[in-house]
């Protein structure tokens, strides 16, 4: 397809402001000075930076070409698994940008600002009420972050009780967060094999389970998209040896108002409430990661939370906390578009975006099942994991399908994670999909599994509609250009 100017809104060889500039024109009318003009000294008049001279007409649109290479879930479908990359509703925003919020100074007295507090609390509730569990901080900055909360609270409860624990089970799906955040504890990540179908495996983990282990990391449901069955069988086993289970809540998406926690033996839990809850994410943003913990935990939890006395809303500190995790109140507009969602959304509507991200994946996994292999041939929930194991015999592979999929229209799946499928493809539609467009999507995934076995070199060409092809991946990782 040709891409000259012209021919469509899509300019990839857009050129430089500099390139395009022409001395004297102007992008804006100062008004005529009223002053008479005085010389400047000597040393202000030397040579000034070398702008471009363009009309605001120029301007808007090149930023707006610059701003239409790139991708987002506003400009089509995203099926990004692991992060949900759903449609966060734009009403959110506005509320996140309210003057009365983003005006209120961190460091009010907590009698000026009982209106920003009481979010924070309200919003404390929802989440203990969302997962089951009993209390909940709002301090940490993102999963990961989360995940060392936890991991600080897992090693303050053993010290509490007097004990040295080295080691914590850490399942082979698990994001690679996980491992990271014990380590950083100083905890050694004990690896746990999955069992044949996708989950993990009781025996197992009776077997390596013992005194000197801190507990078990347990992403529910799995990076596989599928349910830990096993989970509560699992959690007595780690509690009665004095261990403690961490739940990475980062797929909450599949489960809102439907699964309860605690009831699952989780002890510690965190959210990712720029997946699950409305804040658009990718590129690094802000994000939140809260963590919910069970009621003899609460006296650990970071600080400072909100409570409410009946009368009116303070910042307090739990007895034991781990202390703070973030300056001030956490990400707090983060924390808004969240709350926000929850009200807007209610009970019945959270549960039904679950049960509606679990369908659309289910129905994906149906409809692309016999055109690519599929890593675990049973019920899913909110993503489903194939692979390139029926396209190795034309030479394809997982990033050529991705690649292609870039010249279609979509953002590629998440690929090859989790570790344990070989050449994962891993789609996660969420609920947002209409049915036309996921079909649409089926679609082109059949078209580009046919062009595989007519024009594997096709593939391995894409993309072509791009300002950029192929890169060298690990070059980009080992060499960043930073500049220019
Ligand atoms: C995204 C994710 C994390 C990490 O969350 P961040 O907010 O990116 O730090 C942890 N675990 C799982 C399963 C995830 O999908």
């Amino acid at each position: 397809m040709k891409n000259g100017p012209g021919r469509s809104g899509l300019i990839m060889e857009e050129p430089l402001l500099w390139e395009k500039g022409k001395k004297g024109r102007n992008g804006m009318s100062i008004p005529e000075s009223d002053v008479p003009a005085a010389p400047l000294a000597d040393e202000l008049c030397g040579k000034g930076p070398d702008f471009p001279d363009l009309s605001e007409v120029e301007v808007v649109r090149h930023y707006t070409r610059l701003s239409q290479w790139n991708f987002g879930v506003d400009t089509g479908m995203y099926p990004l698994g692991s992060c949900t990359m759903k449609y966060n509703p734009k009403i959110n925003e506005q509320h996140a940008a309210a003057g009365e919020i983003t005006s209120a100074h961190p460091l009010l007295d907590d009698k000026y600002c009982q209106g920003t507090l009481r979010i924070i609390y309200e919003l404390q509730n929802f989440l203990a009420e969302i997962t089951g569990l009993d209390a909940v901080s709002l301090q940490p900055a993102a999963g990961a972050h989360g995940e060392l909360a936890g991991m600080l609270i897992f090693d303050a409860y053993h010290q509490d009780k007097g004990e040295k624990r080295t080691k914590i089970l850490m399942p082979d799906t698990a994001h690679g967060t996980n491992p990271a955040s014990a380590a950083l504890c100083g905890y050694k990540p004990v690896g746990i094999k999955s069992g044949p179908r996708g989950i993990l495996d009781v025996e197992q983990i009776r077997e390596l389970m013992d005194e000197e282990t801190a507990g078990i990391m347990i992403t529910n449901p799995n990076t596989l998209g599928l349910f830990e069955e096993n989970i509560r069988e699992i959690a007595e086993i780690v509690h009665e040896k004095g261990g403690l289970v961490y739940g990475d809540g980062a797929n909450m998406n599949a489960i809102m108002g439907i699964v309860d926690l605690k009831e699952c033996g989780v002890d510690v839990l965190h959210l990712n409430l720029h997946k699950t809850f409305s804040t658009p994410h990718g590129g690094g943003g802000p994000g939140a990661g809260p963590v919910c913990v069970v009621e003899e935990l609460k006296k650990y939890l970071p600080s400072p939370r909100v409570e409410f006395d009946g009368s009116s809303y303070r910042q307090m500190v739990d007895t034991a906390s781990i202390g703070r995790m973030h300056g001030f109140h956490g990400n707090y507009g983060v924390l808004v578009r969240a709350f926000c969602y929850i009200l807007t959304m209610g009970a019945e509507y959270l549960k039904k975006a679950s049960q509606y991200a679990v369908l659309n994946a289910s129905y994906v996994k149906v409809k692309l099942k016999d055109h690519l292999y599929l890593a675990y041939d049973r019920p899913c929930m909110h993503e489903a994991v194939f692979s390139d194991k029926n396209q190795q015999e034309n030479n394809v592979s997982t990033l050529d399908i991705a690649k292609r999929l870039m010249d279609c229209g979509y953002h590629p799946p998440t690929i090859y994670f989790p570790l344990v499928v070989p050449g994962a493809i891993m789609i996660e539609p969420t609920e947002t999909e209409s049915l036309e467009e996921l079909d649409t999507f089926i679609e082109v995934v059949k078209k580009v599994v046919k062009e595989a076995e007519t024009d594997p070199e096709l593939l391995h060409n894409s993309p072509s509609r791009f300002k950029v092809k192929r890169l060298d991946e690990t070059q980009a990782a080992r060499n960043p250009c930073l500049c220019g």
